[in-house]
């Protein structure tokens, strides 16, 4: 496992600085390692998808559970000590590096190779959220996420309605996915240290969403109520007609964040049903 001293001394010995512009905080704490391992539960029978494996240190634990690990990496150079750390797993065939940009990244090449697989990720935090909620909407076989992210991006992505925080990203990965917290990541366990606290984030996809087939109007519904978080969605929602929330069963006076997954759906139903909806 990778310590402290282990990552200054492989920074140094390949003459490395971590890079702010990439989120570069690598883990420092096997124990942390352990913690996101066990809460992924992954065995030999799992795929795993790594995210940015920076320099090995989830990848180590990964594979160390018998994953087979497909890690993609942006940064070229990071992949000589990646795979000096990882040697036995890439020799063994258990572990594939690819060096790619995830944004940009053949998906569905990727994960040919097996019909389901896990996220494990230490997530670069200023792609966070909206990598997710796309990878969500266009990867089915992605079924199995553990993603550390900043703290507040985590307890949105969560948040139930009625929280200050509940809002887009809220709404739009529960159409695909439930999620909750799996734990509290402090920041000495990183190299650097980062300025934020980190969560543990434990996705698991619907088998169906809750609309099938309905994603983009749902998510146009929800963005344009949310926009104007602070109006009543009578009012948000003015291209509507009225009707849409008697057929909902919708107080047209609610705002947003006051609307439950299931009121979400039969307002997206009702819309869905107009001739010519939002206008
Ligand atoms: N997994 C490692 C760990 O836990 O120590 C590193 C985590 S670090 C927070 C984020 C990693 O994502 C870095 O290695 C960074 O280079 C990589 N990264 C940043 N943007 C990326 C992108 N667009 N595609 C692939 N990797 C990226």
């Amino acid at each position: 496992m990778l310590t402290r001293t282990r990552i200054r001394e492989l920074l140094d010995s390949h003459g490395l600085s971590p890079s702010r512009a990439l989120g570069q905080n690598f883990l420092c704490d096997p124990a942390m390692v352990d913690k996101i391992v066990r809460t992924a539960g992954v065995d030999s029978s799992t795929s795993v998808v790594e995210i940015g494996p920076g320099l090995g240190s989830l990848t180590l634990g990964l594979c160390r559970a018998g994953a087979k690990v497909t890690a993609v990496e942006v940064d070229r150079y990071l992949l000589p000590p990646l795979r000096e750390v990882t040697a036995e797993f890439l020799e063994s065939g258990q572990l594939t590096i690819i060096n790619a940009d995830v944004l940009e990244l053949d998906w569905s090449s990727v994960l040919a190779s097996s019909p389901a697989w896990s996220v494990v990720a230490n997530l670069p935090y200023n792609i966070a959220t909206p990598l997710i909620l796309d990878l969500l909407a266009d990867q089915p076989a992605l079924e199995q996420w553990v993603v550390m992210v900043q703290r507040e991006a985590g307890e949105r992505l969560v948040a139930d309605a009625g929280s200050r925080i509940y809002g887009i990203p809220s709404v739009l990965l529960a159409f695909w996915a439930e999620a909750r917290l799996a734990g509290s990541v402090p920041p000495d366990v990183f190299l650097p240290r980062p300025n934020v606290d980190s969560v543990l984030v434990k996705v698991a996809r619907r088998p169906t969403p809750v609309l099938p087939g309905e994603f983009d109007h749902f998510a146009r519904v929800v963005r344009t109520a949310f926009g104007q978080r602070r109006k009543m969605l009578r009012r948000s929602l003015s291209a509507l007609p009225t009707s849409v929330f008697d057929v909902a069963a919708i107080d047209p006076t609610a705002r947003p964040e006051q609307l439950s997954l299931d009121d979400w759906v039969r307002l997206v139903q009702a819309v869905i049903s107009l001739p010519d909806e939002l206008g």
